[in-house]
């Protein structure tokens, strides 16, 4: 019984060191990770709850496509586009929830600018190349 127990956590850390080597610079998990996963989890019950026929096959498909994704971004050893992947997905949920500003990309240079809401028409000037614009805030 011993010896079995003894085997049992050999081949657990022989495991535990295999994933490690596996996942030895690759990406693994971040929130946009957790979101594609979360909505992928919804996408396969939605598709078990709806009787509908298109539909309950177009979550199913959802739900397979983003799974997919999940793994490949987990597995990815492109770590820094996946890092900005999920430094985008943050900043999109930091626009949302910013109330007190409104933020626009400069037409020439596509940089972000946060300017106080409600102000009316105001001319920005972009920090990075000075270009001029006219926005309704
Ligand atoms: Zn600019």
């Amino acid at each position: 019984m011993n010896n079995f127990r003894l085997k049992l956590q050999q081949f657990g850390a022989r495991l535990l060191s295999g994933i490690q080597h596996f996942m030895a610079g690759r990406y693994g998990m971040d929130k946009l990770n957790m979101a594609i996963l979360w909505t992928g989890v919804i996408a396969s019950l939605l598709s078990a709850m709806i009787r509908v026929q298109p539909l309950n096959l177009i979550f199913w498909g959802l739900s397979y496509v983003l799974m997919i994704l999940s793994i490949f971004r987990i597995l990815s050893r492109n770590t820094y586009k996946r890092y900005q992947e999920n430094r985008k997905f943050l900043q999109f949920f930091d626009r949302i929830k910013d109330r007190q500003h409104r933020y626009f990309d400069c037409p020439k240079c596509r940089q972000m600018v946060r300017v106080p809401r409600g102000k009316g028409k105001i001319a920005i000037t972009c920090p990075r190349c000075k270009e001029k614009f006219v926005k309704k805030t």
